[in-house]
């Protein structure tokens, strides 16, 4: 995502003069989007699943129970076809940018909302069966949006303990591997900085462990970067962190991120790292 995310914070410096202008628009296109995220939750039935599993599956599904969980896929499968929504500008907290992009692809042509998607539902899977209340920005792959701003507003609004926003990135064809991007403190995120800090932490750990994705050679410092440009981390009040899971224009990560293997894999990582830091 973050290749996609730097022409628009440069057309939201330029247009900083029709900002006010925009920001109608963009107000709009959140209302249009607001009837679909309000109907965005999970599951309610654990006690259920655990009344009729196996022990071994019972025992699991105690490790979570009573907590919140926030996923949000990146992107979404219509964005492309829709540029009149994903282009309006909404609010980041510190500047505008767009409602959101199309995301990136590999070179074949597999969709980054494709992947964030799959990863995001068996990630969702795991963390049911652990017992925990799941939270996603989006339960579809065929739709638009919602907006970043929006998809914050969701995680915030359902008081998770955790949060993970995934992503792959598009990066130069010569560079490999995952990076965490962590959120800077400019007020409405202020009081999770700290956690999501530890969380990106156990994260890197957990996903090293857990994937043979190596931490990104071109992008962050042994796979965690700070960015105050992304919606998703300036307005989260819960602590979050965003992971670029590796490079889809790097034709050695993209046979790894359109694997179904590695996608349930990196899905494991993630709710590890959930595990090992509410923990904590
Ligand atoms: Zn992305």
């Amino acid at each position: 995502m973050c290749r996609m995310s730097w022409p628009a914070r440069r057309i939201a410096t330029l247009t900083i003069g029709v900002a006010v202008l925009a920001g109608t628009t963009a107000a709009a296109s959140v209302a249009t989007h607001r009837g679909a995220a309000a109907s965005l939750s999970s599951n309610r039935a654990p006690a259920a699943n655990q009344a009729a599993a196996p022990r071994a599956t019972a025992t699991r599904a105690l490790r979570l129970a009573g907590k919140v969980i926030g996923i949000d896929p990146g992107h979404n499968g219509g964005n492309a076809a829709n540029p009149g929504i994903i282009n309006s500008l909404v609010w980041n907290g510190r500047a505008w940018e767009t409602c959101d992009t199309s995301g990136t692809a590999t070179d074949a042509g597999y969709p980054e909302a494709r992947f964030t998607f799959n990863v995001a539902g068996y990630l969702r899977a795991d963390l049911i069966k652990d017992g925990a209340h799941v939270v996603m920005t989006r339960n579809s792959n065929a739709g638009v949006g919602p907006c970043v701003n929006r998809r914050a507003r969701i995680i915030d609004n359902a008081y998770a303990n955790v949060a993970v926003d995934i992503h792959a990135d598009g990066g130069p064809a010569d560079g490999r591997g995952f990076t965490i991007i962590e959120p800077l403190p400019d007020g409405p995120n202020d009081a999770v900085i700290g956690a999501s800090d530890r969380f990106a932490a156990t994260l890197r750990t957990a996903f090293l462990a857990g994937t043979p994705m190596p931490e990104s050679d071109y992008y962050g410092l042994a796979g965690l970067i700070k960015r105050d440009d992304l919606a998703g981390l300036n307005l989260t009040t819960v602590p979050k962190v965003l992971i670029e899971c590796g490079n889809m224009r790097n034709a050695t990560d993209a046979r790894l991120l359109t694997s179904a293997w590695f996608q349930r894999s990196a899905a494991r990582a993630m709710e590890a790292a959930i595990l090992k830091f509410l923990r904590a």
